[in-house]
C-alpha cells in the first residue's frame, strides 16, 4: 500500500537497510538489500524514498519478494531510500505493523528501527496529550519524539531523541531531502554498517554486511556504539556521539540472528559458528559414529564438531525452508505432525547410529524433543545432543523476544533436569567460556545477558512486567494459523 505515510504504530522487529545514491534506482537496489536480510523479518517489508523534497512509503505483508512487484518499484523514483523488514508479534494489519513508520510534524521522516527501546513509556503520556500515537511501539514514539521536536534543524531533533532513549537501537532515518541518518545505541547490541556502491555512486546503511554485496557495496565500516552518521552528497560524517560505556554486542548474533556469511566487528559469523562447534567438541566429546546438524542453523557448529573429533559429518534431517510463511490455516492432522511439517529424516543415515546431534541453541525444549523423538523413531542407536551455546535463562529486553522467563526451560532446571525431559541418550551445552572465545573478542565486548544474568542496560521493573502486555499469547512470533513455526524458539527482533 502507498502512503505519503501518516506515522504507523507497531511494535515490531527487524532487518534495516537505507542507500544514499541519487543516480540510482534506489528502491530496485534497497529491494535487493532488504531480500537479503529476509532472515531478520518476514511478516511484512517497506521502502520509503524521497522524491522532490517529499517521502512516499509503500509496504505490504508478506516476504519482500510478495510485498513489491516489478509496478512498485517501477513507481518508487527517488534520491534515497530507506527499507525495512519485520518478524512480527501482533500480527494485524500492515498499517499498524509495517516499517519504515513515517512521521511529520516539524519534520518529515521515515524510521526503520532493529531493537528494543527499555524506556518508551516514559515518552508515551508526553507524546499522546495532544493524540496521535496509534499504537504501543517504540519505533513510533522516537519517530514522534523526532518529527515533533520544534528544534530548526533535524539533527538537533535526532541528538536530543538519543539523549534521551535507553535501549536497543540501529536505525536508519531518511528525511525528505535524500538525507540519510544511521544511528545506533550506546552499547552497539544490534548491528548497523556501512558500505560503499562501487565506483563512488552512493552510500549503504544495512543490518548485516550480507546485505553490501548483492547491490554491489563493499563493507566500509560498522556504526559505531552511540554514533550518529550522516550520509549526504559529501558522504557518511558523524555528527553526534554519545558516551558508551562499553560495546556490548548481541553474542545470538552470532549464534543465531544473523547470517553465517555476514561479518560483526570483523569477524566471520560462520567462522565463529564453526569454532564453537569445536570448543563444544573440545569441552564434551562423545564416543559416536556421525554427527548431524539441526538445520540449518546448527550445522557450520555441527561441522566444526565433526572437524575436532574427527567423526564424520552427515545430514540427517532435510529441511522445507519454505514452512516459515503460510496463509493457509492447516486442519487438525496437520497442525498434530509438528515439527514433521518442517524437518523429515534420512533413514539411511541415521539407521543404526550412535549420533551427534549438533544444535546452535535450545530455548523452550518442545522442538528438541520432537527432533529426538524422530531420530530415535528413524533408527538412531544413541543421540547425543550438544548445543553451541549455554543454556538460555533469562529473557531478552533488548529487541529479541524469545520467550517469558518461565518459558525457558533452563529457567529454573539443570542440565540433567533438561535431559529428562528432551530424553537425549546425553546432553551437553557449550560453556560461555567456550563461546565467546568462539567469537574473537573478550567477554566484556559482548551483551550475554540471557545466559547469565548480567544485562547491559537497566531494565525497568514495569518493563519486566509489561513485556508481554499487548501481546496475544496465539499469535506470538513463530505461531501461525495454529502451527507453531519454531516452538523451540521464538525469534523476534523488537523494534
Ligand atoms: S539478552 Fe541475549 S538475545 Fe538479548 S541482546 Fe543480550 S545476548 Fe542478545
Amino acid at each position: 500500500m502507498f502512503s505519503h505515510c501518516p506515522a504507523s504504530t507497531i511494535k515490531e522487529k527487524c532487518g534495516v537497510f537505507a542507500l544514499f545514491a541519487p543516480d540510482e534506482d534506489v528502491a530496485r537496489l534497497t529491494y535487493f538489500g532488504l531480500y537479503s536480510l529476509q532472515h531478520r523479518g518476514q511478516e511484512s517489508a517497506g521502502i520509503a524514498v524521497s522524491t522532490n523534497r517529499k517521502l512516499v512509503c509503500y509496504k505490504d505483508m508478506g516476504l519482500v519478494t510478495q510485498a513489491f512487484s516489478e509496478k512498485v518499484l517501477t513507481i518508487m523514483k527517488g534520491e534515497s531510500a530507506v527499507g525495512h523488514v519485520r518478524y512480527s508479534t501482533t500480527g494485524s494489519s500492515v498499517e499498524r505493523n509495517a516499517q519504515p513508520i513515517v512521521a511529520q510534524a516539524h519534520h518529515h521522516i521515515a524510521v526503520a528501527h532493529n531493537g528494543n527501546l527499555v524506556n518508551a513509556a516514559l515518552f508515551r503520556d508526553e507524546l499522546n496529550t495532544n493524540g496521535g500515537l496509534k499504537g504501543t511501539t517504540d519505533t513510533e514514539i522516537m519517530a514522534e519524539l523526532i518529527a515533533r521536536n520544534p528544534a530548526p534543524d533535524l539533527e538537533t531533533a535526532i541528538t536530543d531523541c538519543m539523549d534521551r532513549i535507553e535501549g536497543a537501537y540501529s536505525v536508519a532515518i531518511l528525511d525528505r531531502t535524500g538525507t540519510i541518518y544511521a544511528m545506533r545505541d550506546r552499547h552497539g547490541i544490534r548491528p548497523l554498517c556501512i558500505g560503499r556502491l562501487g565506483n563512488d555512486h552512493g552510500w549503504v546503511v544495512a543490518s548485516e554486511t550480507c546485505a553490501l554485496s548483492i547491490v554491489g557495496a563493499e563493507f566500509v565500516r560498522e556504526v559505531n556504539p552511540g554514533e550518529l552518521v550522516r550520509i549526504d552528497d559529501f558522504g557518511p560524517s558523524t555528527v553526534y556521539q554519545l558516551e558508551s560505556p562499553r560495546s556490548a554486542t548481541c553474542v545470538f548474533e552470532f549464534i543465531y540472528f544473523a547470517r553465517p556469511d555476514s561479518y560483526i566487528h570483523g569477524r566471520s559469523l560462520y567462522y565463529s559458528r564453526k569454532t564453537m562447534g569445536m570448543n563444544l567438541a573440545k569441552e564434551h566429546p562423545v564416543d559416536a559414529d556421525i554427527v548431524m546438524s539441526v538445520p540449518d542453523s546448527g550445522t557450520p557448529a555441527a561441522i566444526g564438531f565433526a572437524q575436532q573429533s574427527g567423526i564424520p559429518y552427515d545430514e540427517g534431517l532435510i529441511k522445507n525452508r519454505y514452512v516459515g510463511r503460510t496463509f493457509i490455516a492447516p486442519d487438525q492432522r496437520i497442525r498434530a505432525l509438528g515439527v514433521k511439517i518442517k524437518l523429515n529424516p534420512l533413514l539411511e543415515a541415521i539407521g543404526g547410529k550412535r549420533v551427534v546431534l549438533v544444535d546452535d541453541s535450545i530455548v523452550r525444549g518442545s522442538t528438541s524433543s520432537q527432533i529426538v523423538r524422530m531420530m530415535y523413531d528413524a533408527g538412531a542407536r544413541e543421540v547425543h545432543m550438544r548445543v553451541s551455546c549455554p543454556p538460555v535463562k533469562y529473557p531478552c529486553f533488548y529487541g529479541i523476544d524469545m520467550a517469558e522467563a518461565s518459558q525457558l526451560i533452563a529457567s529454573t532446571r539443570t542440565v540433567e533436569e533438561i535431559q529428562d525431559i528432551i530424553k537425549p541418550d546425553s546432553l551437553r551445552y557449550l560453556s560461555i567460556e567456550g563461546m565467546v572465545g568462539a567469537c574473537g573478542l573478550p567477554k566484556e565486548r559482548f551483551c550475554t545477558a540471557c545466559f547469565n544474568d548480567e544485562y547491559p542496560i537497566a531494565i525497568p521493573q514495569q518493563l519486566q512486567l509489561d513485556k508481554l502486555k499487548f501481546e496475544d499469547p496465539s499469535s506470538r512470533a513463530g505461531v501461525k494459523n495454529g502451527i507453531d513455526l519454531k516452538p523451540d524458539m521464538t525469534r523476534v527482533f523488537d523494534t
